[in-house]
């Protein structure tokens, strides 16, 4: 029987439903809704509104109607449109009530993007609602200067004094992954053409093992695959990995991070 995964990262907003269909038939039962930038800059503090209802509302019962696909949703100010204070001011002034909602299981994406000092503002006082509040954070890391931009985060974390075992730092790499290992964070890997690929990725996780380590595929509107993970938990196989170290990467390691939000309440 193969492996269940829970695919911790995919933008579904931005894929048909016969993706969902596909999703579920390699295996993914499961999957995480990161709030992000939809590819344009928003003009309004009320368009952050509809999009977080969409993603919670809509795109939940869309997954779970059409595929069967148990969908739950992070919400956050990313990094990008937090350049914009008077938009980015009335954003975060309402996060709080949407980390309220029922299958709402973390705050994210929050990170940096070019790393200005409103993105800083932004990410730390996000870290702090995510801490108040004892919810999983998902940190995004930047596309350029990326080793700087994560030990920007890791100091940041370190600064804010906040619950590092709460904390994933996604889209790693082989340039951030001894930076992102000097915290208790969980380390993320997205499998996605400019981040990493699953060759790479796996001899990562050959390298410095398995522990609190998870893969997903972001799944956005740029050329990515939401079959990415099953792909990759194939390739573990086929590579000699034993099923119960394949199954921790895809299933346990997710199941285990969000789990430690009381909305999240998939059944391994
Ligand atoms: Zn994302």
């Amino acid at each position: 029987m193969s492996i269940p995964i829970i695919d911790p990262h995919m933008h579904m907003i931005s894929r048909s439903t016969s993706d969902y269909e596909r999703a579920r038939l390699a295996g993914v039962e499961c999957c995480i809704e990161p709030a992000f930038w939809s590819g344009q800059d928003k003009q309004h503090a009320e368009s952050f509104f509809d999009y977080f209802e969409q993603i919670i509302d809509f795109e939940t019962k869309r997954a779970e109607r059409t595929a069967g696909v148990d969908h739950y949703v992070t919400i956050g100010l990313e990094p990008k449109e937090a350049n914009y204070p008077d938009m980015a001011e009335r954003v975060l002034d309402r996060v709080p009530e949407y980390l309220d909602r029922e299958n709402v299981v973390g705050v994210g994406e929050i990170g940096l993007d070019q790393g200005t000092e409103q993105e800083e503002y932004a990410f730390r006082r996000q870290l702090r609602m995510a801490e108040e509040r004892e919810l999983p954070v998902m940190i995004h890391t930047p596309h350029t200067d990326k080793a700087e931009g994560t030990e920007r985060i890791v100091e940041m974390i370190k600064d804010e004094d906040v619950t590092e075992e709460r904390i994933v730092i996604d889209h790693n790499t082989e340039h951030t992954v001894d930076i992102s290992l000097q915290t208790d964070c969980w380390l993320g890997f997205t499998l996605y053409p400019g981040k990493i690929d699953d060759e790479t990725v796996i001899d990562l996780l050959e390298e410095y093992g398995i522990d609190k380590m998870m893969l997903n595929s972001a799944a956005d509107w740029d050329p990515s695959d939401p079959l990415a993970v099953p792909k990759a938990r194939d390739k573990m196989l086929d590579r000699g990995w034993d099923r119960a170290a394949v199954r921790k990467v895809v299933l346990d390691n997710p199941c285990n991070f969000f789990d430690q939000s009381p909305n999240f309440d998939y059944e391994v």
